[in-house]
């Protein structure tokens, strides 16, 4: 399985991270993506840039080392009304939102409110990806959350970084046989951290394989099926 675009990916903006976009893009190039979305962390977590990153974005080349490059943000869920730590003037005009729990933004709660976190999050046209759901630490209704996914033309992410762990796999084999089940879309994604880390999608794509998952399900798979997606959003 070839994926061609990188839906989630960090740079050193996000200041525990350590390529520069520059960096990033050939180490894209290099392993053979087409397309990279980088997606920084918004303000709520003390690692990330100051609000301006987002807005200046633009600035930047739509084309780096023969890559396309998608301007985008992993944002933080807030509460459980689905909200994200990014003004609506920022989150229209990115390309891409992956919307994340995190530690210390978002602590701990039922499962009930998990799930009703992220139907909420589904509801924002601006959040494209529910970002690394197969964190064992926040259990939720996987079949409601894929459906709605199904129903607001979603990605469900399948974080290569996060299903390295374990304790997630297993969560992540329920989310994929969900997803399969309920017609929903995913993008594959490396979360990566360094350069090194870019286009690395081998843990995800193992699980997937493992499921017979359709690849025509797979939003990510060429930058012609994620371009197609992503006007289908807006
Ligand atoms: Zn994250
Ligand atoms: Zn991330």
């Amino acid at each position: 399985m070839k994926i061609e675009v990188d839906t989630h990916t960090h740079t050193c903006c996000s200041t525990h991270a350590f390529g520069t976009i520059c960096e990033n893009a050939a180490a894209a190039a290099k392993c053979g993506l087409r397309m990279l979305c980088m997606t920084d962390h918004t303000p709520a977590l003390p690692d990330a840039p100051h609000l301006w990153h987002f807005k200046t974005l633009s600035r930047l080349p739509r084309e780096i080392e023969g890559v396309k490059i998608l301007f985008g943000a992993e944002a933080n869920l807030l509460d459980t009304e689905g909200n994200i730590d990014l003004p609506s003037e920022i989150q229209n005009g990115l390309d891409v939102i992956v919307a994340s729990i995190h530690i210390p933004v978002y602590m701990r709660q039922t499962s009930a409110e998990h799930t009703k976190t992220y139907l909420g999050a589904l509801k924002n046209p601006n959040i494209t990806i529910l970002g690394h759901t197969g964190d064992y630490r926040f259990p939720y209704n996987i079949d409601e959350v894929t459906a709605a996914a199904a129903k607001y033309h979603k990605c469900i992410e399948i974080n290569n970084n996060s299903c390295k762990n374990p304790k997630n796999a297993d969560n992540y084999r329920e989310i994929i046989a969900a997803c399969k089940r309920n017609g929903t879309l995913v993008a594959v994604s490396s979360d990566a951290h360094t350069p090194f880390e870019i286009g690395c999608f081998d843990a995800a794509v193992n699980l997937l394989e493992e499921a017979d998952f359709p690849p025509a399900q797979i939003a990510n798979l060429t930058v012609e099926r994620f371009e197609e997606f992503l006007n289908g959003i807006k």
